[in-house]
């Protein structure tokens, strides 16, 4: 057998832990009882924060790699990181998040290493011979099951959204792990960064989500759906129906084809409710949906349902949350 424990790298931007990453530590529960204690490691520039959050999500150990040449998202020098980790802890498994960095990072280190790399996991098992994993594939048409035999560890990266971050606990012990860059690491530099349109918010993380359907009728009828989920510090998404038609970008598409969102509240507008859709927001802790149909799919999965014209709904509700905002401003 490969190795012991679990290894899962903690990716930072700005300091912030990226929420993918801190999602694979709840990934690290699914096997750890077979595959032994996980152990957080945490790259970037000014990370203590992330470091002392990760310390509180079951991991028995945190390795934390904080130095001016990781403050930038290059995968070379993440990779490092991560190879240095490797040798000290020999694991069995390591898990990275499926985001632009964690995705080349991954590759980096499997290639190094010469060991598999599953890619775009949504589920992981553990056998006594093998990993398993589930991954979609298709255009997300298909889950499949693929197998690495035990013998060997693997690098795993996890679609977002797949898993929940544990509940915090009791913190564990934050170590410092020395890095040396090498000089193929360096070859690689950050010379700007872009930020995001200033109040968007991560439609992956955002804890409310105001989703839009064919039945918001046009463009025009997102700008009210784009200030209810302003006012309730949210994100908006849509249908694939809305970013077919051009209403709205794809990249805020919800589903099978689009992104998977878990928020504690989904607000579906609009929306039928298709599987291709359910999908991508089945792990929301309340659904709520606006519908004129009441034998529309979601409103039966809904945890509450208005039947009615959203137009006679959504104006209200923005105006008593404006009231709302106004009476605590
Ligand atoms: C391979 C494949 C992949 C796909 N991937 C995705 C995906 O990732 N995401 C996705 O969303 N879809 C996806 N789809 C499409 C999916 O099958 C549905 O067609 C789509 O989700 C329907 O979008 P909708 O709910 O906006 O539209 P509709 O199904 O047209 O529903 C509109 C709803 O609005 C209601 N309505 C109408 N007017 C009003 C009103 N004034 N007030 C209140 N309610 C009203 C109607 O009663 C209806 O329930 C995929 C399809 C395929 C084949």
């Amino acid at each position: 057998m490969a190795g012991n424990g679990v290894l899962v790298v903690i990716e930072t931007s700005g300091g912030q832990p990226r929420p993918a990453a801190l999602e694979l530590c709840g990934a690290a529960q699914a096997v750890q009882e077979a595959l032994g204690s996980a152990t957080a490691l945490v790259v970037g520039q000014g990370i203590g924060a992330a470091t002392e959050q990760a310390a509180r999500l079951g991991v028995a150990r945190v390795l934390a790699v904080d130095a001016p040449e990781f403050a930038e998202p290059v995968a070379e020098r993440v990779a490092r990181a991560v190879l240095v980790a490797w040798e000290q802890l020999d694991p069995a498994l390591v898990l990275l998040p499926g985001t632009t960095l964690g995705r080349d990072v991954a590759a980096l280190v499997a290639a190094r290493r010469g060991v598999p790399h599953l890619v775009d996991v949504v589920a992981l098992g553990v056998t006594a011979d093998e990993l398993m994993v589930t991954r979609p594939v298709y255009q997300s048409k298909l889950l499949t099951t693929v197998r690495a035999s035990r013998t060997r560890a693997a690098v795993v990266t996890v679609r977002a959204g797949s898993f929940r971050p544990p509940e915090p606990g009791e913190p564990v012990p934050i170590e410092r792990l020395p890095v040396e860059l090498q000089e193929p690491d360096r070859r690689v530099r950050v010379t700007r960064m872009v930020d995001k349109p200033r109040g968007q918010v991560d439609l992956e993380s955002a804890p409310v989500v105001v989703v839009g359907g064919r039945g918001v009728g046009g463009p025009e009828g997102f700008e009210q759906l784009a200030e209810l989920a302003e006012l309730l510090g949210g994100a908006l998404g849509c249908t694939r129906a809305v970013s077919d038609l051009g209403w709205r970008p794809h990249y805020e598409q919800i589903g099978q084809t689009g992104k998977q969102v878990r928020p504690k509240l989904y607000l579906g507008v609009g929306v039928s409710g298709a599987v291709q859709h359910t999908v991508g927001m089945q792990g929301s802790e309340t659904v709520v949906v606006i519908n004129r149909d009441s034998n529309a799919p979601l409103v039966k999965q809904a945890d509450f349902a208005v039947i009615a014209d959203w137009n006679e709904i959504v104006p209200r509700l923005i105006a008593r949350l404006r009231e709302r905002r106004g009476r605590s401003a």
